[in-house]
């Protein structure tokens, strides 16, 4: 069982128009008779099927409605304003309670539904989701943050590829804005917890010392092998492990290996497998002196499909290479359940019963 703490689910689902209760292969089917060319077009890896599959029965699932902002990512489909960008991370918000309705997903809202969800879940059973939000560009001012709560929302990163209305996201050099503050003030206030994931070290460092509720690294590897501000360096994994923070590691290539040029280096010739992954989620576990502050968090179909994956993933499903793996490095099977899926429990649950 796995629980993956980063899926652009509604962003897949709506900004690239894909049908999540359909198979992989017949996503991929319909985009290429459709003739679509983007990056990742053709060649995705996650729907609810797949999902099942690979036992990935628990995850974090995204809003994600960013604002026009310098950013090299030209796949992400960048609003205006911000209204636009609140407005439609509303309408994701609303995909995931069309599926529930369908019976796909089960909203995990607290430690009680949590720990329910883990006892029950199964192959008739809904996959349940955490709600959180990549990058806070749909919230128009801190105080309707508590309409979003409400809603659901539990967990925010306050910037995502660039700067945000608040903080400097990956890419960029600086701290919070002006509006930063309020918004950490107000999540902390709320129970929203922290995603660091994309903020720019002087933003990661300012945000770390403002807030002072539960922190975590949703999808998130490491600087010291591959070497780009987008990873999190020694320093930063040790302070979030001070803070009793779980990252997750992500199955981006672009992540895993230094010098990937996207739409040019491919996973076969660079060499990149889940046994990469393995090695971010070993030099984790190094610095901690444990097993307990890192987990899962594939980012799959997060703008990029099988050309930007590791070469033995084909969908989602291949998440159960994994544990193989990790017991060849040497880990046993408290540290492999741990990494695969109790970490991520642990920490939610400790989290919203304020330990
Ligand atoms: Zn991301």
């Amino acid at each position: 069982m796995f629980f993956d703490a980063h899926l652009d689910l509604a962003w897949n689902a709506i900004d690239w128009n894909r049908d999540l209760a359909l198979p992989v292969h017949h996503i991929r089917a319909v985009e290429r008779k459709q003739g679509l060319q983007h990056k990742g077009r053709g060649e995705n890896t996650v729907s609810f099927h797949a999902l099942r599959q690979g036992g990935v029965f628990t995850f974090v699932a995204t809003l994600l409605a960013r604002t026009v902002r310098e950013t090299q990512m030209p796949a992400f489909r960048r609003y205006e304003h911000m209204e636009a960008a609140h407005a439609a991370a509303w309408g994701q918000l609303h995909y995931y309670k069309a599926m529930e309705r369908q019976g796909h997903l089960r909203p995990i809202r607290d430690a009680k539904e949590l720990g329910a969800h883990l006892a029950s879940r199964g192959d008739r059973q809904p996959l349940g989701y955490i709600l959180s939000m990549e990058g806070a560009d749909p919230v128009l001012t801190p105080d309707e943050l508590g309409e979003w709560y409400d809603a659901g929302l539990r967990v925010i990163g306050p910037a995502h590829y660039g700067p945000s209305p608040y903080a400097h996201g990956t890419g960029t050099v600086g701290g919070l804005f002006p509006a930063g503050p309020a918004l950490l003030r107000e999540m902390e206030r709320l129970g929203i917890l922290l995603d660091v994931t994309h903020l720019a070290d002087q933003a990661f460092d300012e945000a770390m010392d403002l807030y002072n509720g539960p922190v975590l690294a949703s999808h998130h590897n490491c600087r010291a092998l591959v070497p780009d501000q987008r990873q999190l360096s020694d320093e930063q994994i040790k302070r979030l492990i001070g803070r009793g923070a779980v990252i997750g590691a992500a199955f981006d290539a672009w992540m895993l290996s230094p010098g990937w040029i996207r739409g040019e280096t491919r996973p076969e010739t660079a060499g990149v497998t889940i046994a990469t992954v393995v090695d971010h989620i070993d030099h984790v576990c190094q610095l901690a002196g444990n097993a307990r502050h890192v987990s899962l968090g594939t980012d799959l179909d997060g703008g990029f499909g099988r050309e930007q994956s590791p070469a033995d993933l084909d969908t989602i499903a291949d998440l159960v290479k994994l544990p193989p793996l990790l017991k060849a490095r040497g880990y046993d099977d408290d540290a492999i359940h741990a990494i695969c899926e109790g970490n991520w429990a642990r920490f939610f649950t400790d989290a919203w019963r304020g330990k």
